[in-house]
């Protein structure tokens, strides 16, 4: 039946396919379908279908923060990849949810604007980016977003300003709300020199090539930072550098890190991350707040 409903519309989708090339960890699991709408409209009236047949859905940016640890997805990813519009009206962008953060801020320093730089390494989708409040280098998605089109559990487009996002570390309403969906959001950036800011982005992308691992699969800081401590000088200080469990590692370049040697599943690396918390509340009485998503 869904599948002749997706057939019917001619929306672009795919049936049991794997998920390795939609999560930088490259796990490998499938998903019973896979679908692209091709604009907003598109993207309603499949979550109107799937909301009404009581179909299981999990919006996925570029799944560079989440850990899928079930078998099987029985159920329905919507990627936002074609809603990938950049509308530049002098220092304000209009930006949809897709839209990979890197390709913006490469866009926005070749036309001197000054903002995303710290975003240049980040390898997540605008919408998700917000909603996991991305950042870096003590500046964050909250410090440019002025305000988000969503689309609310009852299938509505609203617009929420910054204020009304609650916006905090590596976290937001739209994180710990999931059924609202971001497909577009309001940035506010400023005029400033297209060198100087190419300039800042090489160098942040040579400090993250010298010191993440991304060489391997992995998908970012395992855990956040606790107040005036590192996660990752904690996890080195308990000698888990190495330390692995089947093919999950943990990255003997940056301790907060977990790298994917094979065939690593996310079971695998939630087993682990229990493991580095265990040994971290043992020697130091600190809890470990994981930073990424565990998919089940
Ligand atoms: C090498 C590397 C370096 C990284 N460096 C950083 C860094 O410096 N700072 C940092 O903060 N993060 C970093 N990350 C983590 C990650 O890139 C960010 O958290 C990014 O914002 C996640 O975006 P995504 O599109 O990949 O999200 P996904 O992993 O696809 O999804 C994350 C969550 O957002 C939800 N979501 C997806 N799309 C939407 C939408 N449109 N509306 C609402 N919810 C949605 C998903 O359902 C999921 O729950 C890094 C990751 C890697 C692999």
């Amino acid at each position: 039946m869904i599948k002749s409903f997706f057939k019917e519309n001619n929306f672009e989708y795919q049936e049991e396919v794997s998920l390795k090339p939609y999560n930088t960890y490259r796990i490998d699991i499938k998903a019973k379908y896979l679908i692209f709408p091709k604009n907003k409209d598109e993207l309603l009236k499949i979550l109107k279908y799937l909301k009404q047949n009581n179909i299981k859905y999990l919006v996925l940016g570029n799944g560079s923060n989440i850990i899928l640890t079930m078998d099987y997805y029985d159920g329905v990813i919507i990627k936002l990849d074609h809603l990938n519009n950049i509308n530049i009206n002098n220092d304000e962008i209009e930006v949809e949810a897709g839209c990979f953060l890197p390709k913006l801020s490469k866009q926005m320093a070749n036309s001197s604007l000054s903002g995303l730089e710290f975003a240049s390494g980040i390898p997540g989708q605008v919408g998700a980016s917000i909603a996991m409040n991305a950042g870096a280098y003590n500046k964050d998605m909250a410090s440019i977003v002025t305000s988000v089109t969503v689309i609310n559990p009852h299938l509505e487009e609203e617009t929420l300003l910054t204020e009304n996002l609650d916006f905090k570390y590596r976290s937001s309403f739209l994180k710990e709300h999931e059924d609202y969906i971001v497909i577009k959001a309001t940035l506010k950036l400023t005029k400033g020199s297209k060198e100087a800011i190419l300039n800042l982005m090489q160098d942040r992308q040579k400090r993250r090539l010298a010191t993440q691992p991304l060489e391997y699969p992995n998908s970012g800081s395992v855990f956040r930072n606790p107040i005036d401590n590192y996660a990752g000088s904690l996890i080195e200080n308990c000698h888990l550098k190495n330390y692995h469990i089947n093919d999950a590692y943990v990255s003997e370049k940056h301790a907060n890190f977990i790298i994917n040697k094979g065939h690593a599943t996310g079971k695998d690396i939630v087993n682990l991350i229990e493991y580095i918390q265990k040994k971290v509340k043992e020697k130091y009485h600190i809890e470990l707040i994981l930073e990424q998503k565990i998919i089940k």
